[in-house]
């Protein structure tokens, strides 16, 4: 069976993708170098998938590193989810960003050329659309300049993955445009691990449910949306990493520029989100409202229907298994992986 080389594989989406990775059959090789996320992790995938899945610790933007992990094992394709992700510290630190991610997905490139190693999947980002001009988003919707370099880094990769495609035309460029992913596998065993006070949605939501913050601030209620806040189409985790396997199935070795949206096609917002958690803790969830945050865009979801015509794929798990399963994780890990 193939083997995937999985760069950023010990982070949230990373890891839930390998244990979908297995499930499919495929053989994937995690390459982290563990400046957002935990060595930790690794043994609880391997509980997870009973697999002793090989682990190789490196820097993408490290050539060397990179070439050895290609000596060492017969890599078929690469899933690059090693990057920076918090956009307001990218306003902050734009050059950190820039080479974190674009110099870092072109040292992965240039070596995956030398290697004749020509499938390639990237974590792209809905943020590619900046704010919408219309909602649903379908992938031939406007590619806009970004409103943050974390933002201008998807663009960016996504481009120069293009661009070399046309200049070394067996590469498959797999773009997966995820959408809001939430969730965590129902084991609780992984999910994700923020840093310090969480910037997402979802992950400050746990941390007021067990109590390490008092409440949530929501940033702005005077939006034009039927209730006043922000629209965002939020995904399990998990039907996010089943979209990867997905994608390779159907466009590995198939050459060419491949762009998904990976959502589920419904807008929730930010209040519907509180009351499906409040569900799921079985209590009211304290919230304020709050100035708006800048750089939100309004509304923001998926026309999902290429992946689910040409991948056979769709998302199947619904908001309060996303609830869920994101408290499961957060009531059983109240410090992440470092209990
Ligand atoms: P994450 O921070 O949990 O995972 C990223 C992993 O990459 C971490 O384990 C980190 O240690 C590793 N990493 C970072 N830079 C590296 C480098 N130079 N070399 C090796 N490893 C490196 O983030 P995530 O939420 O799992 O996101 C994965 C990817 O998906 C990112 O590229 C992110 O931008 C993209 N994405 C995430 C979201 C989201 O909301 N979580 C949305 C859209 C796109
Ligand atoms: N949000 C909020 N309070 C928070 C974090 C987020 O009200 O503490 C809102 C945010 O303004 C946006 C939505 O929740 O409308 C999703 O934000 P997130 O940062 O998770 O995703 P993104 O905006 O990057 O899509």
């Amino acid at each position: 069976m193939s083997t995937i080389l999985v760069t950023g594989g010990a982070g949230y989406i990373g890891s839930h993708t390998c244990i979908e990775l297995i499930r499919a059959g495929y053989d994937p090789v995690i390459f982290d170098n563990f400046s957002n996320s935990k060595p930790a992790v690794l043994a609880r995938l391997n509980r997870i998938t009973k697999r002793n899945i090989p682990f190789v610790a490196g820097d993408i933007r490290v050539k060397e590193q990179l070439e050895a992990v290609f000596d060492a094992y017969s890599i078929d394709a690469v899933i690059n989810f090693a990057g920076l992700k918090a956009v307001g510290e990218s306003v902050q630190k734009p050059l950190e960003y820039y080479d974190n991610n674009v110099n870092g997905a072109r040292v992965l490139l240039s070596v995956m050329k030398e290697r004749k190693c020509f499938n390639f999947v990237f974590s792209s980002s809905a943020t590619v659309y900046g704010e919408p001009d219309s909602v649903p988003l379908t992938e031939n919707s406007p590619v806009k300049r970004a409103n943050s370099p974390y933002g201008q880094t998807k663009v960016d990769i996504e481009f120069m993955a293009e661009e070399l495609q046309k200049a070394v035309p067996d590469f498959s460029m797999i773009l997966l445009r995820y959408f809001n992913p939430v969730g965590a596998h129902d084991s609780g065993l992984i999910g994700e691990d923020p840093r310090g006070i969480p910037n997402n949605l979802m992950p400050y939501l746990t941390q007021v449910a067990v109590g390490k913050l008092p409440h949530l601030n929501i940033f702005g209620n005077d939006y034009p949306t039927p209730d006043g806040t922000c629209i965002r189409d939020y995904i399990h985790v998990v039907d996010l990493a089943r979209g990867h396997v997905a994608a390779l199935e159907h466009c590995m070795n198939r050459s060419g520029v491949h762009i998904y949206n990976l959502g589920t096609g419904i807008g929730y917002s930010v209040l519907d989100m509180v009351k499906a958690f409040s569900k799921a803790i079985g209590r009211e969830l304290p919230y304020r409202f709050a100035p708006r945050r800048p750089g939100d865009v309004v509304q923001c979801y998926a026309d999902p229907s290429k992946a689910r015509n040409e991948l056979g794929w769709s998302a199947q798990k619904n908001l309060d298994e996303m609830a869920a399963d994101s408290y499961n994780w957060q009531k059983n890990n109240p410090n992440g992986y470092d209990n």
